[in-house]
């Protein structure tokens, strides 16, 4: 059984406006298959084996019963900042910047504001997603740091630069895409001279229990975040989570308030700053609302055929 959804994003999002995706069936359950829509079928293979994994492999047993969350901030203004850090009942924080197209003082303004949100004793950390150049990146992060970072994810787009401004800057880094895209996720040279935190992520990684081999082969503490997924695949992020031996860090598994509905009636959403670790059952209705036709479903059929023929 497998359907393909559509469900447009409340906010614009990492340059995305709706998220698309095919959702499979299984002996163990559904699998969600999502890739953003510039990646091709080499880096979707992980994706598809992730929603096969999901769907056919047990997961491995959880070590805790709910996962401590971050509320997630799309580079929106100041206001609406600190709404949604009110609204999410979340002590820490991501807040997105360098988005193209803002300038430094719309990230300081958005930083500012979510810290008088969330008070003192919450905690900030930052996504520049690889956009800043190393000495951009030093002088950013020492503004952004008046208002107390626990880390920045992504400053500066490879591992060499990024061991470079570890240098420069006292806050810690944490590795994302030099990690999600790195030819073998699993064997990366020098990352623990680049980074402080490593960001696990379920499908770009091929599933749960290669995710947990990437974290072991790390050896830096893991923070494990969504790729912005209905709530079937954030169950695959919360079972990650809850298999970490370790979990310092509170995750960025609190995104499916990011989209305007989802395809489970129980959604994964955080209570009290954390999300029990469970999967909730696909809702049919919710599923037929966001069932995507003719050409678009056909489309993403082709792209789950290419994504397993090339993995
Ligand atoms: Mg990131």
């Amino acid at each position: 059984m497998t359907h393909v959804f559509g469900i447009p994003m409340r906010t614009r999002f990492r340059r995305v406006t709706a998220r698309e995706g095919v959702l499979l069936h299984g002996p163990c359950g559904w699998g969600e298959f999502s890739p953003f829509p510039e990646y091709p079928p080499a880096v979707c293979a992980r994706w598809a084996a992730a929603a096969r994994e999901a769907a056919t492999t047990p997961w491995p047993p959880p070590l805790r019963e709910r996962v401590p969350v971050n509320v997630t901030v799309p580079a929106v203004d100041p206001h609406s900042a600190a709404a949604i850090v009110a609204a999410s009942g979340c002590t820490t924080a991501k807040v997105k910047v360098a988005e193209p197209g803002q300038t430094a003082a719309d990230d300081v303004a958005r930083v500012a504001a979510v810290r008088a949100a969330l008070g003192p004793a919450g905690r900030i950390r930052v996504d520049a997603n690889g956009a800043w150049t190393v000495p951009e990146a030093a002088v950013r992060i020492r503004r952004l740091d008046e208002f107390d970072l626990e880390y920045v994810e992504q400053p500066v787009p490879t591992l060499d630069d990024m061991a470079a401004l570890r240098r420069r800057v006292d806050v810690p880094l944490a590795a994302d895409e030099v990690v999600r895209l790195a030819d073998d996720p699993s064997r990366i040279a020098g990352l623990r001279h680049a980074a402080d935190v490593v960001v696990l992520k379920v499908q770009p990684l091929g599933g749960v229990w290669p995710a947990l081999r990437v974290a072991e082969a790390a050896g830096l503490p893991a923070v494990v975040s969504s790729a912005l997924e209905t709530s079937v695949g954030i169950a695959a992020g919360l079972a990650l989570a809850a298999a970490l031996p370790e979990l310092p860090y509170a995750c960025g598994l609190a995104t499916v308030a990011l989209l305007t509905t989802d395809v489970v009636s129980d959604p994964l959403v955080p209570v009290d700053g954390h999300i029990a670790v469970r999967r909730p059952p696909v809702d049919e209705a919710l599923v037929a609302a966001s069932e995507l036709a003719g050409i678009r479903r056909d489309a993403w059929l082709d792209r789950l055929a290419a994504a397993e023929a090339a993995g």
